[in-house]
């Protein structure tokens, strides 16, 4: 029987912590009524104050602990647990390696009904800190200047930040220096409510190995006054910038990009090594944010399946060539898709630069490039898969299947999904062997796994 639900907002609560919820939040029951707490640990009594109670469920802020558990480390800024920029902060990095792991083996009981899988223990980084190549900040003005930071969790309220603890640093330095030259210029800040301004977001990206800088500044309006003088500024402050591109989103929405773009100064794109090859990036296509372990993870999928002369790959969800071109001399062909226009034009090129010629790209949904595959007969042996959040299409796993390939490596960025399609995937035989979590994103809730199914004799 469940409880009246009595929990209110504004009520004070002396609660036990029992769990963390997958987003890393403490979760404390009061008569069965679950309370999502930030900034809490497993363990630890708190005295919380609800800032919101719905009919299931609710959340809740410390006010105090009176008790801390022994797996709390200290955090300096507190702003990077409310920005949900490092949600665990607080969390030992040992422990957070023991919490992702918990993950990945929770939902292969309970969603993949496979609990007999064996889960790796997760990868971690011996420095979990300064790993992303990537930084998305949004602009806005505060006492009559130009803002950087990050939003508070579930609002629009930005919180001024110079230094993000999970970005390359080189990276944070160059927000500010971007920052002060579009101030020293006029530039106005976007307002989002009144869909007003000029300036909404700072995109910038380094190769980890390559250094070199693409800054891309996302404005409202295309009519962008001294962009090119702006653009020349921006380079010679921040020599490593060999590309300045302004992205045009006119739009009153929380998607950074918008369609249009237009080349400032330098490049439409910036080179990066992975695995010893070389890899061009355009703006709007993806690429791992954390290098170091985006190769470990690559490595281990190559390595999972098992690669002979006489394979012939699918590469799905290719971006722009990441995983198909680094294990391409090994094998026979290659076939790739992706449905970013820009990173199919970026994964052609890269095979040019890295003298690949067993592999095709195109651009597409996957699950229509597969179903056309299929028909005209492509029989590949070894099939990767590399799926946004989501998971796979079920049109996607049907013609995987049909096409019975010995092996398919899956990677992918949300356990839960790769488990619902696990469980469909061992229906038609192909058993998981083996699951390796890598910890691509320290500090946060995110979990990022590879596994190796093959087909049952
Ligand atoms: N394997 C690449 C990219 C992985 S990210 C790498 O490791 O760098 C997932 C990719 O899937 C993104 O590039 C995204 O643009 C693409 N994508 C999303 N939905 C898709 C779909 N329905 N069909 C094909 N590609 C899709």
């Amino acid at each position: 029987m469940m409880s009246e639900q009595t929990v209110k907002k504004n009520e004070r609560y002396t609660v036990k912590i029992i769990d963390l919820s997958y987003e890393g939040m403490g979760v404390a029951k009061i008569d069965g009524y679950p309370l999502f707490i930030e900034n809490a640990l497993p363990g630890e009594e708190v005295e919380v104050l609800v800032l919101k109670a719905g009919n299931k469920f609710g959340y809740a802020k410390v006010e105090k602990w009176l008790t801390t558990s022994p797996d709390r480390q200290p955090v300096e800024d507190k702003t990077l647990i409310r920005t949900g920029i490092a949600p665990l902060a607080h969390l030992s990095y040992e422990k957070q390696l023991v919490f992702k792991q918990h993950q990945v083996e929770n939902v292969m009981e309970k969603i993949a009904k496979l609990p007999e899988v064996p889960v790796l223990p997760v990868v971690g980084m011996a420095s979990p800190v300064a790993y992303r190549n990537k930084a998305q900040i949004p602009v806005r003005k505060i006492d009559g200047h130009l803002a950087t930071g990050f939003y508070k969790k579930n609002s629009h309220d930005l919180v001024s930040i110079t230094d993000f603890y999970i970005q390359d640093p080189e990276i944070d330095k160059a927000i500010v220096v971007v920052r002060d030259i579009l101030e020293r210029f006029q530039v106005r800040a976007y307002n989002e409510a009144k869909n007003e301004g000029q300036i909404r977001h700072i995109v910038i990206r380094r190769g980890h190995y390559s250094h070199e800088m693409m800054v891309v500044l996302v404005t409202r309006k295309e009519k962008f006054f001294k962009a090119k003088e702006i653009a020349k500024v921006i380079h010679e402050e921040l020599p490593e910038v060999v590309s300045v591109i302004q992205n045009i989103n006119k739009e009153k929405t929380n998607v950074i990009f918008g369609k249009k773009e237009v080349v400032l100064f330098g490049k439409d794109y910036i080179e990066d090594q992975l695995l010893g090859k070389t890899f061009r990036i355009s703006a709007k296509s993806f690429y791992q944010v954390n290098t170091q372990q985006a190769e470990y993870l690559y490595q281990t999928a190559i390595d999972f399946a098992g690669l002979n002369k006489e394979d012939v790959v699918i590469d799905a969800y290719s971006g722009i060539g990441t995983i198909g071109l680094s294990l391409a001399d090994r094998v026979a062909e290659v076939y790739g898709m992706e449905i970013i226009s820009e990173a199919i034009e970026d994964a052609q090129f890269n095979a040019l630069t890295n003298k690949i010629e067993n592999a095709h790209y195109e651009v597409g949904k996957a699950e229509k490039a597969m179903k056309k595959w299929q028909d005209k007969g492509v029989k590949p042996s070894v099939i990767m898969v590399d799926p946004p959040r989501k998971g796979l299409d079920g049109s996607f796993i049907e013609s995987a299947i049909e096409m019975n390939p010995s092996r398919i490596v899956y990677i992918s960025c949300n356990p839960a999904t790769f488990a619902r399609d696990a469980k469909l995937f061992a229906e038609a035989g192909y058993e998981t062997t083996k699951v390796q979590p890598v910890d691509l994103f320290p500090q946060t809730h995110h979990v990022e796994l590879v596994a190796l199914l093959t087909k049952k004799k």
